[in-house]
């Protein structure tokens, strides 16, 4: 028997909570239990088991239940919709497994409300089945004591933590070997301040061993970080000004001035394709000069490295592009244009006054 084992089982026989459905095999009321039991406190399912086992000790007799008497019976748990999974679950076997829960795993899954999760618990404890039941306890333990560090959700994560469980499972009490797991999850390897110092299996727990019991297991998949390479222009517009344009309504930022470019979050490869799409953008005509700098910036996910072009604007359509100083406090710049003025060398002298020629001709 692997180690492992022996010290969780010994453990769970002297420190197991006594609990009113731990004394009892009956698949139906495991099967209750564990329904209760999922987003309900240990404490308050307490009261509500003993009351619903003396009413309901069947499927058949909760098969029966109406709607009011299904509240009745599970109140102070709240999540109805449970008891009405519970419900239809009881029918079904009332009515295709002749009142009896079926002990075959895959008629089990078959029921209504019975996940891999509750499938497992129920196979386990009441028909001493060598199937794992693993909820958020279980798989927080395993995490810790493996050292398991990609995030708990993942499938790389649940593929390990179960694989990590069979190898150390108990076969010939695989329903206390379940139940063990989750009261060491419950009562010792705590989410926040586990108590290592009380745990049977801290010998070779390796979160313990690396002190990495507080930061496993991981809980979210970061996303991957996206680079964007995007392009501003410095077009000077006389009188200490530069050219901005407006932030739409409806966009985020709307309203505020930034300087001429296509948006942070669009990358731009290189200076030809960011002359012509600006044109497309503000029906303008710029020239785009030597690159004067960069500045990076971070918009949830994306990294943005800002490339700086010194430029200028040679037709201007009307009513597309507005002239403002960088140092006046009244102009609602961007947080980015702000960055611009703040950090690329030679950003405010490029806006030393030089005079902008006015519209001319057609559209550019
Ligand atoms: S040693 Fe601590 S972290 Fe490791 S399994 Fe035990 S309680 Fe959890």
């Amino acid at each position: 028997l692997p180690r492992f084992a022996t010290l969780l089982l010994q453990w769970y026989d002297r420190e197991r909570r006594d609990l009113p459905w731990r004394r009892t095999r009956d698949p139906w009321l495991i099967w209750v239990s564990e329904v209760m039991l999922q987003q309900t406190r240990v404490e308050a399912v307490r009261a509500a088991f003993v009351r619903f086992a003396a009413d309901y000790p069947t499927p058949a007799a909760f098969a029966a239940a109406g709607d009011d008497e299904l509240h009745a019976a599970w109140r102070g748990l709240g999540y109805y919709r449970r008891a009405r999974l519970l419900r239809d679950g009881a029918r079904a076997v009332a009515a295709l497994h002749a009142g009896r829960v079926p002990d075959d795993a895959a008629t089990l899954l078959s029921l209504p409300g019975i996940g891999e999760y509750t499938r497992g618990a129920i196979a386990s404890i009441a028909f001493d089945q060598p199937l794992l039941a693993i909820d958020g306890n279980v798989e927080r333990v395993i995490a810790r004591h493996r050292g398991i560090s990609a995030p708990v959700r993942s499938a790389a994560a649940r593929r390990q933590i179960a694989a990590a469980i069979a190898a150390r499972q108990d076969r010939r009490r695989p329903g206390d070997f379940n139940q063990a797991l989750m009261e060491l999850g419950a009562i010792v390897c705590l989410p926040r301040a586990p108590r290592c110092g009380l745990c049977p299996v801290a010998a070779d727990c390796r979160a313990r061993r690396s002190g990495r019991q507080e930061s496993l297991p991981s809980l979210r998949r970061r996303p991957a970080s996206v680079l964007v390479a995007a392009r501003v222009l410095l077009a000077p517009a006389g009188r200490g000004a530069v050219l901005a344009h407006r932030i739409a309504a409806g966009a985020v930022n709307a309203g505020q001035l930034e300087l001429v470019g296509l948006g942070a979050l669009v990358h731009v490869a290189d200076v030809a394709v960011f002359v012509q799409r600006l044109r497309q953008a503000f029906h303008s005509r710029f020239q785009v000069g030597d690159e004067l700098g960069s500045v990076r910036h971070s918009i949830t996910r994306h990294r943005v490295v800002l490339r700086v072009h010194a430029g200028e604007c040679t037709w201007r359509a009307p009513h597309e592009l507005v002239a403002a100083r960088p140092d006046d406090a009244g102009v609602p710049w961007s947080t980015l244009s702000r960055k611009v003025f703040d950090r690329v060398a030679g950003a405010r002298r490029l806006s030393s006054p030089t005079l902008l020629p006015p519209p001319t001709g057609g559209r550019g």
